[in-house]
């Protein structure tokens, strides 16, 4: 079982075979400048990607969900799905953000003043000055609470599914509260009221996601199958990225400060972190020289190749220089260290503007 709201999940290829993911790479010819997150294999899976591929390549209207649950600090690895929103929205398609005010109340204890208030001042600030144009008509930020399109079609998808088989996809058990058992149909609604007619009816929906998703990607595409004599929904489309590896070795997470590099953090900070990051190299310099570096195992590596670095031959080039032992870490950590300061420079700069305009959103 995928546990969506706590483990962390490493062997990809597995998951794929295990749950019937597809090999993203299988679609990525069929896309019109596909992005560097997709040419890269950071995104790894997909469900049902080709009706997107066919929206795209044919002109044709397709949306893009994604939500937020708002219950800590906005990390570096987090900014993969704000590239991917900007991709989709430089492609066309609508975009529809949910913060999860109503699943942050019940699996968090969070309230929805606070939710509101870091979903803005950490997240959609940064989606902004990382250059999400918010400003756009298609573009949809909601909290669950107040959206009724949401919550009314939730509470219809209730009536398709039973407490049992909520059990079998999440694990509730007796002492799982209700509204807590309710959140993945708010979930649910979420990524189907885009096709609801007030929103422009049935079309194409991707939702970007961790593999710690799927569990709502297939139930969604099940009540969707559900529900096609009453709304025509289109089961939507899902694809699936890798999780950043952390500072530290393990999985990057925002309660773990030293996994992660915030994007709030300071540019001395944030250098600072880089700077310790544990990297692929050797023991000694000698093995280094002679056996090469490990950049598959290497967290400054997958810095740049998720964000530092555009330019895929120069990408290339060090991952060649580092497997035959021509650079030492040294000295790559101190590129890396060069890139993440113009980015978090550029970052900050951007951020009092993103405030004023974040302010306004909701
Ligand atoms: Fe990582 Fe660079 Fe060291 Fe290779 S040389 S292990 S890519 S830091």
């Amino acid at each position: 079982m995928i546990d969506p709201w706590g483990s962390s999940i490493i062997d990809y290829e597995k998951l794929t075979q295990q749950f019937g993911i597809k090999a993203f790479k299988d679609v990525v010819g069929d896309i019109p400048d596909a992005s560097k997150l997709m040419t890269r294999g950071i995104i790894f899976g997909h469900r049902d990607y080709e009706k997107i591929t066919d929206a795209l390549n044919n002109n044709k209207k397709f949306a893009t969900m994604t939500g937020m649950m708002p219950s800590g600090r906005m990390h570096i690895g987090h900014k993969m799905v704000v590239d991917q929103l900007k991709w989709y929205q430089s492609m066309g398609s609508d975009i529809y953000l949910s913060i999860a005010d109503m699943e942050a109340y019940a699996a968090r204890n969070i309230n929805k003043e606070e939710s509101r208030r870091l979903a803005l001042e950490e997240y959609i600030v940064n989606y902004i000055a990382l250059g999400l144009d918010v400003t756009r008509d298609n573009f949809h930020l909601y909290l669950q609470s107040e959206n009724d399109d949401v919550k009314n079609l939730a509470y219809l998808i209730g009536k398709k599914i039973t407490f049992s088989q909520m059990r079998s996809i999440y694990g509730f058990d007796n002492s799982t509260n209700i509204s807590h058992i309710y959140t993945p149909l708010l979930q649910v609604a979420d990524i189907l009221h885009p096709q609801l007619e007030e929103h422009g009816g049935p079309k194409p929906v991707i939702v970007p996601v961790g593999p710690d998703q799927d569990p709502h990607i297939r139930l969604t595409r099940d009540i969707a199958a559900k529900f096609n004599e009453e709304y025509s929904f289109v089961e939507p489309s899902a694809t699936f990225h890798r999780f950043m590896t952390g500072l530290t070795g393990e999985k990057m997470s925002s309660s773990k400060p030293k996994t992660a590099i915030y994007l709030t953090d300071t540019v001395k900070d944030a250098v600072k972190k880089t700077k310790s990051a544990k990297t692929g190299g050797r023991d000694s310099l000698k093995e280094q020289k002679e056996l090469g570096g490990q950049p598959d195992k290497c967290s400054i590596y997958e810095l740049l190749v998720y964000h530092l670095v555009d330019d895929d031959s120069k990408l290339e080039e060090i991952k060649d220089k580092c497997l035959n032992g021509e650079i030492l870490c040294g000295e790559c950590k101190a590129c890396a260290c060069e890139l993440l300061e113009k980015m978090f420079e550029d970052l900050n700069s951007k951020r009092s503007e993103a405030e004023e305009i974040a302010e306004n959103l909701l």
